[in-house]
């Protein structure tokens, strides 16, 4: 099929150069960008032209970190308030409860917010698959590719917990904490096949699969090393939370590497194909190691306010060469999954870091480093050439927003800017994956978005009547301050 998109009023490529093209054109045959130019739209004949008017066109954005199945705990009024470990101990409750079923819901529900609001492939960092059941993965690939976006999903675990979390789920839960905790071996055979049946890495695919703990087993140091060859056998990327707490640096400091970052080196997973999450509270040495090894961060700034985590210094790590993609986090940890509202907050939120107001301006990240690293940087940290930068001979992964609201009112010196500063819509005017339409005029183009919505409210609902009776929180009330 070959596509027009014209009178674009500003096309951002993207690229090394970073290219804005005022009243622009481009040209998809077959799922391939073929023209991007600046003038009048090139003759002959199309099966399809689009009229981009007061649109700002660029890449579609790459979703660095997510957890699919989060969409069951969206908004919990019980899980609003507490640090990082309460809050786990009330959100892992309501996950034993999720089925295949449930994930692939959730994994179509997450899948259109993030195409509506502009993103064209994501990760899924996906470790809650109680049991190691194969039909996880089946069903949450199967969700995807019928939603059009382009998946790259990281077969995770949970094979220990943070804190004393274990003993208080298995109390309340039965063995292995209800069955949440998994068995090394059941998890490796299921990423293996993982690999084997879904990882590609033709131009323009699809589907491929990473690996990952939820986090850094520092009591396994052989899992680490086994999930570390995999990615190697199989030449996929490796992903993982990795903070690191406090708690974390007391246990590996009582290990022979001595520190988080020399466990990382000693189990193999510090190299160009890992990424990890949030990175919030890396010391000087650890900046230095992780850039030296090529590995790279997923910033989450809505889980940073969600949670009050500490404030990461992004500008510092991206001086010292890491690269830094955007990630919106799971809906237990961001209860919006919207991909430009999550851009829009990278621009703002580091100028806090340290808390004092003594940020460099000079190394404040502007609208399009926040472009450049929610595009052309996600996807190479995923090890994607084919995507990223509108160019010839790139997959047709283009998302487009209109510009014509109030909010954008008297914000006439750069789309870019208006977009990422001012304005609250969120939803594209028109997201492509591959040449393939999959959102116009700010709607679901195959797809029923209210069925979507009824299908996960049911699963929540569900899941949150099993689960009260046992527990015995209320979820609908915020916890108590005493
Ligand atoms: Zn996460």
């Amino acid at each position: 099929m070959r596509i027009l998109l014209k009178n674009i009023k500003a096309l951002h490529t993207c690229d090394d150069r970073r290219q804005v093209l005022r009243g622009a054109y481009l040209v998809v045959d077959d799922g391939v960008i073929r023209e991007v130019g600046a003038g009048a739209a090139p003759s002959g004949v199309f099966d399809r032209e689009v009229d981009l008017t007061d649109c700002i066109v660029m890449p579609g954005f790459v979703n660095i970190h997510h957890h699919f199945y989060q969409s069951v705990t969206r908004a919990v009024p019980a899980a609003q308030r507490g640090h990082l470990i309460g809050w786990l101990k009330l959100v892992y409750p309501i996950w034993s409860k999720l089925t295949p079923a449930d994930l692939a819901v959730a994994t179509s529900a997450a899948c259109a917010e993030l195409l509506l609001t502009g993103c064209t492939t994501t990760v899924d960092h996906s470790y809650l698959l109680p049991g190691a059941l194969p039909e996880f993965v089946d069903e949450e690939v199967r969700a995807a590719l019928e939603t059009g976006i382009r998946l790259h999903l990281v077969r995770g675990s949970l094979t220990t917990f943070e804190d004393d979390i274990e003993s208080e789920l298995t109390a309340l839960l039965g063995a292995k904490a209800g069955g949440l905790l998994d068995d090394e071996s059941l998890v490796l055979s299921d990423m293996r096949r993982a690999a084997e049946r879904y990882h590609d890495t033709s131009f323009g695919s699809r589907i491929q699969i990473g690996f990952g703990p939820t986090t850094v087993t520092y009591n396994n140091p052989q899992f680490m090393r086994d999930v570390a060859s995999l990615a190697t056998e199989f030449g996929c990327g490796l992903h993982t939370h990795f903070h690191p707490r406090t708690d974390e640096r007391e246990v590996a400091g009582r290990l022979p590497a001595g520190n988080p970052s020399g466990f990382l080196k000693e189990t193999g997973w510090l190299r160009p194909g890992t990424w990890f999450a949030h990175s919030t509270r890396l010391n000087d040495h650890e900046i230095g190691v992780l850039a030296d090894a090529g590995c790279s961060i997923a910033h989450c700034p809505r889980m940073i306010l969600r949670l009050g985590a500490r404030v990461p210094p992004i500008h510092a790590y991206r001086r010292r060469g890491i690269r830094v993609g955007v990630g919106v986090d799971g809906a237990a940890s961001n209860d919006a999954g919207s991909m430009i509202g999550e851009v829009r907050l990278v621009p703002l939120l580091h100028r806090l870091a340290g808390g004092e107001g003594n940020v460099p301006h000079q190394e404040w990240i502007d609208p399009d480093d926040a472009l450049d690293m929610a595009t052309r940087v996600g996807a190479d940290i995923l090890g994607r050439s084919d995507i990223g930068v509108l160019a010839p001979g790139m997959a047709a992964d283009v998302t487009a927003f209109k510009l014509d609201a109030i909010g954008y009112a008297g914000a006439v010196v750069d789309p870019l800017t208006a977009l990422i500063l001012a304005g609250s819509e969120s939803r594209s005017f028109l997201t492509m994956v591959n040449g393939e339409i999959k959102v116009l005029n700010g709607a679901l183009c195959d797809q029923n978005e209210d069925r979507l919505r009824r299908n996960l409210d049911s699963s929540a609902i569900r899941i949150l009547d099993e689960i009260a009776p046992l527990t015995g929180i209320s979820y609908e009330k915020y916890p108590s301050r005493i």
